[in-house]
């Protein structure tokens, strides 16, 4: 009797299992990744409102308790939708604290919204800069770091429909407060996409040159 009633069990748990979608076998690891809406970040003439998008990130920033400094109330302080018309999937904020050509060094922050996704991307040689060479350590929320390697299967977050075809590396890391990770090798494609809260990552990096900037979707603008 005991094991007929383990035998149920397991079935049920398995049928269970078996009916959750990706997006719920995702989100039944951790905390629901609620986005909001796009019509919240554009105008009604579709453009993107940047400043509603630099206004969800200063609520981020005050959620976290993550110091709104005096240079992140100007326009040093950017926030983007790559022109991809995504803005709650597809986005990002950032600052260059620093950016130095001569010595070759950069320090930036990236700001994601829950689930926001930075798009594919690499960074070639130019005449100015060496490829790109980037770390990145999240002091708060949590990213999944997308490069090359060995799929992730099943991937642990669900990825933005609008880049579907625009992916080409699927090995999945999870970054924690306090936890860093490097690009595997120069022009490597990468790509991050936050967790539940959001986040806020320091990038260590050499120079940064646009112009290096390789975006996988060719409709991307930066
Ligand atoms: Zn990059």
């Amino acid at each position: 009797m005991k094991t007929l009633r383990c035998l149920l069990a397991i079935t049920v748990a398995v049928a269970a299992v078996t009916l959750l979608t990706a997006a719920q076998r995702a989100n039944a690891r951790g905390k629901k990744i609620v986005k909001q809406s796009n019509k919240n970040f554009y105008h009604p003439d579709g453009t993107f409102h940047a400043v509603k998008a630099k206004q969800a990130y200063y609520d981020m920033m005050k959620r976290f308790g993550y110091p709104v400094y005096d240079k992140l109330k100007t326009d040093d302080f950017w926030a983007i939708d790559f022109g991809l018309g995504d803005f709650a999937n597809v986005g990002m904020a950032g600052i260059f604290w620093w950016n130095d050509q001569k010595h070759d060094y950069f320090g930036h922050e990236i700001y994601l919204l829950p689930g926001q996704m930075i798009v594919e991307h690499g960074h070639v040689r130019t005449p100015e800069a060496k490829p790109k060479m980037e770390a990145w350590q999240v002091r708060h929320g949590s990213v999944y770091l997308f490069g090359e390697g060995e799929e992730t299967n099943p991937c642990p977050v669900e990825l933005p429909e609008s880049q579907a075809k625009f992916i080409t590396v699927r090995n999945a890391k999870l970054l924690k407060p306090g936890e860093i990770a490097a690009l595997n090798r120069p022009e490597a494609k990468h790509f991050m996409v936050a967790g539940p809260d959001g986040a806020i990552v320091t990038e260590y990096a050499t120079y940064h040159d646009n112009a290096g900037l390789r975006f996988t979707n060719p409709g991307v603008k930066f």
